[in-house]
C-alpha cells in the first residue's frame, strides 16, 4: 500500500527528533531496561488495556508497562485508513476457529481477534455505539454496584468520546443529537457518510413505516429504537483506536513491548499459598505451539497487574496459570491455584448473517487508485469513510410485548429500552465487481445487488472458552453454543422478515425487487428459513462475558465490581470479557467507558 508523503515525513522527524514525553517502544524483552521496576503491568492494549494503562499513567509519577502479544498498528498502513477494514492481513489477527457448532450445520467458524497494538479497536468495523439505559442498569442491578448504571456510566462515555465534524465537512445537522456528545475526550467520533439514493429512501422508509421502524435522531441516547445515521471512532478521516486515541497520547513512563506473549500469572513471594498475582510470565523468543517450552520471563509489578488479552485471551491466561476450574485444570496438568468454575464461562455474543436484494439503485463501489490519492493527499474521500458497510444507517428494532415470537419466553433484552435485533443495510454491490459477501449463483438479469446484515442482539445462550492443552501458545476451545435455544432462532427468522418487511416498503418499490439470500420462498416456512439460518450464522464479534463480573462476596463470576479477580490480590482484569451479557451495541465504547470507571476504581486503591 502506498504510504504518504505527510505520514512518512511524520515518523520520519518522530524517529529523528523522539519526544521526550512520548511512551517507549521496545520490540523484545531483551530491549527492556534492566532493573527497571513497573507499579503496574497491563497485558493487552484493546479498548480496554490501552484506556486504563493511559488514565494511570496521567500520574507521571507512575511507571506502566504495557505487554502486548502483536506488532505496532503503525506498522500496517491500512489500518489507518477507515476504507480499508476489508483489506487488513491476517498478521494482526489471532486467526481462532471455533469448535464445530453443532445447532449451525456443525460448522467450524473463523473467529476474527485482531493481535496488533490497540487490539480489535485497531481492525474493527469503527461503529460507534453505546447500547440502551437497560443494559447498564442491568449491570447495576446484577453486580449489585450502582455505578454501572446509565446515569453513572455516562459520564465515561463523554470522557472518553472527542465528536467532531467528519473530514469532508458534510453536514452532520438531523443526523445526531449534538447535545449528548463528548468533545474533549481521546476517541475520535464523526458521521461521514456515502453520498447515495439509499440514504432517502431509507429515510422515506421511516416516514411510511413509523411504527416498525420510526426514524432515530441519535441511537446514542440510551433509548436505541428506531432507523438512524451511523456515527463511527473515525478522526478527521484516520481510525481512531485504543492506540492512536490513548496510547498515543502517553508520556515515558509507559513502555510498551510488543511481540510479546504472556503466558502466565504468578503469585509473589516465598509463601506456597501466596495468592497475590503479581508476577508476569512472558515468551521470550519464538512463541509457537511447537515449542511449547519456549524461554520465559518474569516481571514482577509493583503494584498490581491488570489483564486485559480480551474475551478469549483473558481467561486462557488465567486458566493457564491455575486460575479455574480446579477438576479441569488438574485434568491437564495445571497445578489449580484458585477453584473457580466461572473462568471462561458465559461467553456471551449477538448472532447474525448476511443476505441480498436484486437492486437498480447504483453500486457504492468507487475507484480506489483515485480514492487513494485523494486519502493520501488529505485523508478525505470515500476512503475516510469505513469500509465494508458502505451505507450509512443502522437499525434497532424492538419486538411488541405481544409478538408471537416472544410468547412463552421471557423477554430477552435487560428492558423496554432496548431492541431485540438490529438490520444494516451494509453496501450496493456491483456483480461483476469484487464483493466483500460471497455471492449465490445468480440469474443473468441481476446487475446489483444490496447486501444487509439482520442480527439477533440478545441471544440468551452462552459458551465457553476452555484449554486444549497446557501449552500456553496453544490456540483454546472456543464454543458459542450457536441457536443453542429456540428462542434464539425464533429472534432471528423474526430479523429476516423484518428486514424484508423494511425492504418491502414503498419507497423501495421501483428500486428493490424480492430477497434473493435467503430466498423470497424460504422467508415464508419457519423450517426452511431455520436451515437457511443454521446454515450461514455466525457470531457477530462483540463477544463478552468470559470473565464475567458480580457482586462482591458471590459463588459465581470471575471479578469483583472493582474489576479484582476473585480470591486474589494484586489482580485485576478490564476488558470486554469483565461485561456480564452482550449489550444492544459494538461493544468498543461500553469498553472504553469500562475501562475509564475501572481506571478510576485503581486510582482510588493507590492514592
Ligand atoms: C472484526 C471485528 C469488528 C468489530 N467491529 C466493531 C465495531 O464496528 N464497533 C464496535 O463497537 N465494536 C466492534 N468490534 C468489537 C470491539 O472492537 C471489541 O469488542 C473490543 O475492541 C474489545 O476490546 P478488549 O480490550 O476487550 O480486547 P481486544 O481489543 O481484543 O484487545 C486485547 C489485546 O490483548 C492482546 N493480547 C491477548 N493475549 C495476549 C497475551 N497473552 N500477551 C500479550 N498480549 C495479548 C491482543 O493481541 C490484543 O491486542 C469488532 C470486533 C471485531 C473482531
Amino acid at each position: 500500500m502506498t504510504l504518504s508523503f505527510h505520514n512518512l515525513c511524520i515518523w520520519v522527524l518522530a524517529l529523528l527528533f523522539p519526544s521526550a514525553q512520548a511512551a517507549k517502544f521496545f520490540q523484545n524483552p531483551s530491549q527492556l531496561p534492566e532493573g527497571h521496576q513497573y507499579d503496574f503491568i497491563v497485558v493487552g492494549s484493546g479498548a480496554g488495556g490501552g484506556t486504563v494503562a493511559t488514565r494511570l499513567a496521567e500520574n507521571k509519577a507512575l511507571s506502566v508497562l504495557v505487554i502486548e502479544a502483536g506488532a505496532s498498528d503503525k506498522d500496517f498502513f491500512e489500518i489507518q485508513v477507515p476504507g480499508l477494514s476489508q483489506a487488513l492481513p491476517h498478521a494482526i489477527d489471532w486467526n481462532f476457529t471455533t469448535v464445530p457448532q453443532v445447532n449451525a450445520g456443525n460448522r467450524v467458524m473463523g473467529y476474527s481477534r485482531a493481535r496488533v497494538l490497540g487490539g480489535c479497536t485497531s481492525h474493527n468495523g469503527m461503529d460507534y455505539t453505546r447500547g440502551s439505559r437497560d443494559d447498564y442498569d442491568q449491570w447495576a442491578a446484577i453486580t449489585k454496584e450502582p455505578h454501572f448504571s446509565w446515569d453513572s456510566m455516562f459520564p465515561y462515555m463523554l470522557k472518553s468520546e472527542k465528536y467532531a465534524q467528519n473530514i469532508d465537512h458534510q453536514s452532520e445537522v438531523g443526523h445526531l443529537n449534538p447535545a449528548i456528545h463528548g468533545y474533549s475526550g481521546k476517541i475520535g467520533v464523526s458521521a461521514g457518510y456515502t453520498e447515495h439514493p439509499a440514504n432517502n429512501l431509507i429515510i422515506e422508509t421511516t416516514k411510511v413505516m413509523k411504527n416498525e421502524f420510526p426514524f432515530k435522531l441519535d441511537s446514542n441516547d440510551g433509548r436505541p429504537i428506531g432507523v438512524g445515521w451511523a456515527q463511527h471512532t473515525i478522526k478527521a478521516g484516520v481510525r481512531s483506536s485504543s492506540s492512536t486515541g490513548y496510547l498515543d497520547t502517553t508520556g515515558d513512563n509507559v513502555h510498551i513491548l510488543l511481540h510479546t506473549l504472556v503466558t502466565r500469572v504468578l503469585p509473589t513471594g516465598n509463601s506456597s499459598h501466596s495468592t497475590d498475582f503479581r508476577t508476569v510470565e512472558f515468551a521470550t523468543g519464538v512463541q509457537s505451539p511447537n515449542i511449547p517450552q519456549a524461554p520465559r520471563q518474569q516481571l514482577i509489578a509493583r503494584k498490581e497487574v491488570i489483564i486485559a488479552g480480551g474475551v478469549i485471551n483473558t481467561p486462557q491466561i488465567l486458566l493457564n496459570s491455575g486460575i479455574g476450574d480446579k477438576s479441569a485444570l488438574q485434568a491437564l496438568g495445571i497445578p489449580s491455584l484458585v477453584d473457580n468454575p466461572s473462568v471462561g464461562k458465559n461467553l456471551s455474543d449477538q448472532i447474525g448473517l448476511f443476505g441480498l436484494l436484486p437492486t437498480t439503485l447504483p453500486s457504492t463501489d468507487f475507484d480506489m487508485t483515485a480514492a487513494l490519492a485523494q486519502w493520501n493527499k488529505n485523508h478525505s474521500g470515500p476512503l475516510s469513510r469505513r469500509g465494508f458497510v458502505t451505507l450509512n444507517h443502522l437499525g434497532w428494532v424492538r419486538l411488541p410485548a405481544n409478538s408471537p415470537v416472544l410468547r412463552g419466553h421471557a423477554d430477552p433484552t435487560p428492558g423496554e429500552n432496548s431492541p431485540h435485533i438490529e438490520f444494516i443495510p451494509v453496501s450496493v454491490i456491483n456483480v461483476t465487481g469484487t464483493s466483500p459477501i460471497p455471492l449465490p449463483p445468480l440469474t443473468a438479469d441481476v446487475k446489483t445487488v444490496m447486501a444487509f446484515a439482520a442480527v439477533n442482539l440478545h441471544p440468551i445462550t452462552r459458551g465457553s472458552v476452555t484449554l486444549k492443552s497446557s501449552n500456553p501458545f496453544d490456540a483454546p476451545n472456543i464454543d458459542f453454543n450457536l441457536l443453542g435455544s429456540d428462542l434464539d432462532l425464533a429472534i432471528l427468522r423474526e430479523a429476516v422478515r423484518s428486514t424484508q418487511r423494511f425492504f418491502r416498503a414503498s419507497p423501495w418499490k421501483n428500486q428493490v425487487s424480492e430477497m434473493i439470500l435467503p430466498p423470497a420462498n424460504v422467508t415464508t416456512d419457519d423450517n426452511a428459513l431455520n436451515s437457511f439460518i443454521q446454515s450461514t450464522v455466525q457470531p457477530v464479534l462483540h463477544t463478552v462475558g468470559s470473565a464475567a463480573m458480580s457482586p462482591e462476596g458471590a459463588s459465581w463470576g470471575v471479578v469483583d465490581p472493582d474489576f479484582r479477580v476473585k480470591g486474589t490480590t494484586g489482580l485485576r482484569v478490564v476488558d470486554g470479557s469483565v461485561l456480564p451479557f452482550v449489550p444492544s451495541a459494538h461493544v468498543q465504547t461500553p469498553i472504553y467507558a469500562f475501562a475509564e470507571r475501572a481506571a478510576d476504581v485503581i486510582r482510588q486503591g493507590h492514592p
